[in-house]
């Protein structure tokens, strides 16, 4: 299988670059191919701006999706985009990891999606009606991938509990992996936790070690999050509102997983 670490972290001795370095030596003994993309290390241009599309005319205004829609279609975006657009054609599956930096993800990997995921590409896919409201959630470009985001904080896990202070983690992670993996169409895995980082040692670093590598031996085998498929039945279309009687009462982000 082909696995796409997408990885931001300034520092290749860190935490975060100890366990990237381990999930590709595990991921390759297993057989399978990988690339990384090492965002800082790339140098990432993280904004969205004109110069993303070698058509858009100076002077004129600058309308984000319907360049980057030409763009697609044309051919004619820049190459840093293309070229992780065809990374992720390519991927089996995609790795996300990421320290947690003010209860998300870096800006370098927050603009890595804005770039990437081009109008046409990872929005705007399908047909858009009263009666269907596009290929996403489930559906998309990128259906038949799996997603898995490998995510350190320095906050206990009990911070993160279902009654922690920072909120629950799977809510604080519904944007990333509802809003941008299951929204292209990927099956999104339960996501990987270090938790703490302020008190790794080398017993912990291990302890954290052996528990990726059974994740990453499990990618293929883990059960995905349970997401409701926009087209599926459970959604009143166009309002893309949960049928009456689909989770009656149930509100907010955990309604959208089927339990
Ligand atoms: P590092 O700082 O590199 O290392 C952490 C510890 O692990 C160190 O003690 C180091 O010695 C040890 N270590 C590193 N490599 C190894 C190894 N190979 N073997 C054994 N030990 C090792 N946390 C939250 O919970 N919520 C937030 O919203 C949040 N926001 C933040 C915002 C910013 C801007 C910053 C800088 C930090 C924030 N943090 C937050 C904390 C952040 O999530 C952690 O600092 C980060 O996850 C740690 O990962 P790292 O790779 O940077 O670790």
């Amino acid at each position: 299988m082909n696995v796409l670490i997408v990885y931001a972290h300034p520092e290749p001795s860190s935490l975060n670059g100890a366990l990237k370095d381990f999930s590709v030596k595990r991921l390759e003994a297993a057989g399978h191919a990988v690339r990384v993309s090492d965002l800082y290390a790339m140098q990432w241009k993280a904004v969205v701006d004109p110069n993303d599309s070698s058509e858009h005319v100076p002077g004129t205004p600058f309308n984000v999706s319907a360049e980057s829609a030409r763009a697609l279609r044309n051919g004619t975006q820049s190459e840093d985009i293309a070229a992780e657009q065809e990374k992720l054609k390519w991927a089996d599956a995609v790795i996300f990891q990421f320290p947690l930096w003010w209860f998300s993800m870096p800006a370098i990997m927050k603009g890595w999606v804005d770039r990437v995921y081009a109008y046409g590409f990872a929005y705007g896919v399908g047909e858009h009606s009263d009666k269907r409201w596009g290929d996403r959630y489930g559906e998309g470009s990128l259906a038949g991938k799996r997603a898995m985001l490998i995510v350190t904080t320095g906050g206990w896990e009990p911070h993160y509990s279902a009654r922690g202070i920072n909120g629950p983690i799977d809510d604080l992670l519904f944007p990333i992996q509802h809003g941008m993996l299951f929204y292209p169409g990927f099956d999104v895995l339960p996501p990987f936790l270090v938790y703490r980082t302020g008190r790794m040692d080398e017993a912990k670093f291990s302890q954290a070690c052996d528990a990726l590598g059974r994740r990453l031996d499990e990618l293929w085998s883990t059960r995905p999050i349970p997401y409701r498929r926009q087209n599926a039945g459970d959604y009143d279309i166009p309002e893309c509102t949960l049928k009456d009687d689909v989770a009656p009462g149930a509100t907010g982000f955990g309604a959208h997983v089927a339990r």
